[in-house]
């Protein structure tokens, strides 16, 4: 301690604490600031060396200068206020070097006995460690603060299990895109709800619980901002946050932002689908040719194009140019050739070729568009794209075909005989071909753009609106006849097809009407149509009037057909005929009018106007008789009489017979003039000469039928007449046969009466016929056994014809009928005789009986020849004989008549069935008797 003032008691004591003084103390005496006092810890602090007192602090101490130290130490001085400072940083030149010091210090005034300041005191402590210390302290927490709150990523620190915000910078906030105050201070998930439930809790709580941090990349969350939720996309880690010891605090969040990162990627890869897409859509193919290299690249679809099944590598020589269609080889190639050697071209391309696939051998057409690239005059790369165009080539190939058929079609519609006529839904005509011009006399440039209405008159424009009707619901008309009108006002005869004319996309947009002149056409079909008419009402006529045989029938048919046929009002049919006695007299028919209108006047008489017809010279046709020469020339009436049927067209034709003889006249009549035609007179004649055959016939049958009367009555005259005398040879062979008992003679008389009741049979049977057609054949009815009378029968036949045996099956018997035995009996005897005369070959005829619906069903059967089909429907008539089958075997054809006759009559029936060479049986019927006799 030096000391270089005088010092008094206190002066000494002060020195003393000073000098002893752990921290440093110094005193600085005068304005001057002379040291005067300093101890050791304020020499060290100094480190200016031992040599101080005596020393101006100013001089010491010269790097405090610009300080506030000297300013302060003046100023309590000057004031005599003490002045404290804390944690100063004092820079001091220790030793040569600069260091730097916080200290804790007091300048504290000196004041002499009469209370003026004479020095101030120095007194301080060296905080420089304690200082650093808490200065890196809170250095470090700045830091980190200041390291969040700057950093370009957006970052926050949640402290706590509740992971309160504790800082979060900008970027952050905005991320958030909340108020500070919204967020700061507050758990995340309050002051984020929107954050809530995305998984986020579960991943802080795992960090915060673990310490393991967390790494998203690319995870959208969604955060209401600015109102509206939106999906951000981060990159974000969660890092615990640890205190000194290492335990955590909480978490460290960074996070970045990359949504737009995210979004263009999104929208990248979906631009790159959408080529993808729009590529596949267009069915593009892609083809990528790499000189330097030597490869070629094609895509699928350029393969497909190429007919190529492969996924090998293709080469330009062998896929490429083989893959060409040869047609088309040398052109493709040549113009690849001549972009590769000359890039003033460009190197654009687009060339259209057809390929012929490898695989499949189909012919595509393909369009390549691409691009040459070039480098020093070189050709580097070729790359492009190919399509397949082969629709379109079909339809411009269809197109083509389409044009020209329909130049084809055109020169068909110029050449045509028909008339072919287009027209709009409007009726406006669009096409007009010559032979329309032809048949209508419109010129094309006439016709075109007027309505059709130009050539329908105006009666039939209602067609029209039938056929567009028609059209617009796509059907066709079909062969409809009309008529049109022409330019000279000429009508023509038409038959229409109108078919609807149907545009590509299937509209109806008009009509093509195909039309024929029919009318020589329409006339012959009338013509044919008639002739078939008349042809069939003659026919029809013909056929009804020769199936007749009663004369006033046929004359009745006649009139009434011809008068329809004509059309007459009237018709009458005059005819001669002759009576019993050969005398000849007239009868007629009459149609359209009453008998008295006619019988009140007389017969027509041979007058001028009737000669002709009466005479057979022909017909006559005028159109009003009442102007004829011929008419009105006879007495008394000079014409028609009063109350005649009222005649002005007349028509009449002689019906003549085969033998040239006038048989009569048929005459029409009608009130108004001319309403007969030539065609009415053909008519008339046709059936006059028809009429004339049936009615020879009809005459040669009542003659026929007169000559058969006239026979029936000979033969029941003769067999009544031959009936008598046999009776009586019958009688004398009785009486003979008595009398004569030699054998021989006996012999003679028993043959002939044998021959005589033959005779007898053949005589009563043909009066039995006559008196059927007489309708005199009586039956005594009264029931009897029909078995009694058939084993009378067989018994008969048997006795006479011992070579065949009848077996007659009795097991039905008895059978009770009502009828006449005798009768009845000559069937069965008929028949059975039959049976023995045409089965002479045979030994054996059955005769049964059954029972059927009531009757009693007899049948005789044999086993002969036979009788064919077509010929067992007659055998029951009159007279009719197989002759053919049997000429030795005699008869007359009226056995089966008889039978015939004798059965109905029982009201039973009879018939026969036959097999060639295995027999007939004959089947006769008759009603059973309920009652037993
Ligand atoms: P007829 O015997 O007198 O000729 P019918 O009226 O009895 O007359 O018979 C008519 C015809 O029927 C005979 O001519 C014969 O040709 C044929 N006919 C009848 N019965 C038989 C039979 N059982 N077998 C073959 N033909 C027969």
């Amino acid at each position: 301690m030096q000391d270089l003032y005088p010092q008094n008691e206190d002066q000494k004591h002060l020195s003393t604490v000073i000098e002893s003084a752990p921290f440093p103390i110094a005193v600085y005496t005068g304005r001057e600031m002379r040291i005067t006092q300093a101890n050791q810890a304020v020499i060290e602090v100094w480190g200016k060396g031992p040599e101080v007192i005596g020393k101006s602090y100013f001089q010491l101490l010269p790097e405090l200068a610009g300080t506030p130290i000297y300013k302060q130490l003046i100023e309590v001085y000057d004031t005599g206020v003490p002045h404290h400072v804390r944690n100063q940083l004092v820079k001091l030149t220790v030793h040569g070097i600069q260091k730097e010091y916080y200290f804790n210090y007091s300048f504290s005034p000196l004041f002499d006995s009469n209370n003026n300041v004479y020095g101030v005191m120095n007194t301080a402590a060296d905080v420089t460690d304690m200082t650093l210390a808490k200065q890196r302290a809170e250095f470090s927490e700045q830091n980190f603060r200041d390291m969040i709150l700057q950093a370009p990523a957006a970052m926050c620190l949640l402290k706590g299990p509740d992971f309160i915000v504790d800082i979060a910078n900008r970027a952050m906030l905005q991320i958030w895109g909340k108020p500070e105050e919204q967020v700061m201070g507050k758990p995340i998930f309050e002051g984020l709800p929107d954050a809530r439930e995305q998984g986020l809790e579960r991943v802080m709580e795992e960090v915060y619980r673990t310490g393991k941090p967390f790494y998203a990349s690319e995870q959208p969350v969604t955060l209401v901002r600015h109102g509206k939720p939106d999906t951000v996309y981060q990159n974000f880690t969660y890092q615990p946050y640890r205190d000194a010891d290492g335990s955590i605090l909480g978490i460290l969040a960074t996070s970045v932002d990359v949504s737009q990162q995210v979004d263009s990627r999104i929208k990248l890869e979906k631009a790159y689908e959408q080529i993808q897409l729009s590529k596949k859509a267009a069915q593009l193919g892609m083809f990528d040719l790499d000189m330097e290299q030597g490869t070629m690249e094609w895509d699928e679809r350029c393969r497909e194009l190429f007919g190529i099944d492969h996924t090998e590598i293709v080469s330009y020589e062998h896929d490429f140019i083989t893959g060409l269609h040869p047609e088309d080889r040398d052109r493709v190639t040549a113009a690849i050739d001549k972009l590769f050697s000359d890039p003033a071209t460009g190197g654009d391309y687009d060339i259209e070729y057809r390929t012929i696939g490898v695989a499949d051998g189909r012919i595509r057409w393909v369009r390549a568009k691409g691009k040459v690239y070039y480098s020093n005059s070189k050709p580097l790369r070729f790359i492009g794209s190919v399509l397949d165009i082969t629709p379109q080539k079909i339809n411009e190939q269809q197109l083509k075909d389409l044009a020209e058929k329909q130049a084809r079609l055109a020169a068909v519609v110029y050449s045509s005989d028909d008339i072919i006529i287009s027209k709009t839904l409007d009726g406006i005509i669009t096409s007009w071909n010559p032979a329309a011009q032809r048949a209508f006399g419109y010129s094309e440039a006439e016709a075109i753009g007027k309505h059709i209405s130009l050539i329908i008159p105006e009666e039939r424009l209602s067609e029209e609106d039938y056929i567009i009707s028609q059209i617009k619901l796509g059907k066709k008309v079909d062969h409809f006849e009309t008529v049109r009108q022409g330019k000279s006002t000429h009508m023509v005869q038409l038959s229409l097809t109108v078919s609807p004319v149907v545009d590509e996309n299937g509209n109806i947009i008009g009509a093509s009407k195909i039309a024929r002149d029919i009318s020589t056409q329409l006339e012959a079909q009338q013509t044919a149509k008639s002739y078939t008419e008349r042809l069939e009402i003659m026919n029809m006529v013909m056929s009804a009037v020769s199936e007749e045989l009663d004369l006033n029938k046929i004359l009745q048919k006649v009139t009434d057909a011809t008068t329809e046929l004509t059309g007459a009002k009237f018709g009458a049919f005059f005819y001669n005929t002759a009576d019993q006695n050969g005398e000849s007299y007239m009868l007629f028919t009459l149609s359209g009018a009453p008998r008295e209108a006619f019988e009140r006047f007389g017969m027509p008489r041979n007058t001028a106007v009737f000669h002709p017809t009466f005479a057979g010279e022909g017909l006559v046709r005028v159109d009003d008789i009442t102007k004829d020469p011929r008419y009105a020339k006879n007495e008394p009436q000079y014409g028609m009489p009063k109350g005649h049927l009222p005649v002005i067209s007349y028509l009449a034709v002689p019906v003549t017979s085969r033998n040239g003889k006038v048989i009569g006249g048929l005459f029409f009549g009608h009130p108004e003039p001319a309403r007969f035609t030539a065609e009415h007179e053909s008519l008339v004649i046709s059936i006059a000469a028809q009429a004339a055959i049936s009615i020879d016939n009809a005459k040669l049958f009542e003659e026929v039928k007169l000559l058969n009367d006239k026979k029936d009555e000979f033969i029941g005259l003769a067999s009544h007449e031959l009936k008598t005398p046999l009776a009586s040879i019958n009688g004398y062979l009785q009486i003979l046969a008595r009398m004569v008992s030699e054998e021989r003679p006996k012999g003679f008389l028993e043959k002939a009466t044998s021959q005589v009741s033959k005779l007898t049979r053949l005589v009563n049977d043909l009066l039995d016929v006559s008196k059927i057609e007489a309708g005199k054949l009586q039956l005594t009815v009264v029931p009897f056994d029909l078995c009694l009378v058939i084993a009378d029968a067989v018994e008969l036949v048997q006795h006479s014809t011992p070579k065949q045996r009848i077996l007659f099956n009795g097991s039905f018997c008895p059978a009770n009928i009502n009828g006449d035995a005798q009768r009845i009996e000559q069937v069965v005897i008929n028949l059975l005789s039959n049976a023995v005369k045409y089965a002479p070959a045979a030994d054996l005829i059955d005769v049964e009986m059954a029972e059927r619906e009531g009757s009693i069903v007899v049948s005789i059967i044999d086993h002969g020849p036979g009788i064919p089909a077509d010929k067992l429907k007659n055998i029951f008539t009159r007279f009719y004989r197989i002759d053919e089958a049997n000429p030795n075997i005699s008869g007359l054809g009226i056995g089966l008549y008889l039978s015939h006759e004798i059965i109905t009559r029982h009201g039973g029936e009879i018939w026969a069935e036959s097999e060639i060479g295995k027999g007939c049986t004959f089947f006769f019927s008759l009603p059973q008797l309920t009652t037993r006799v």
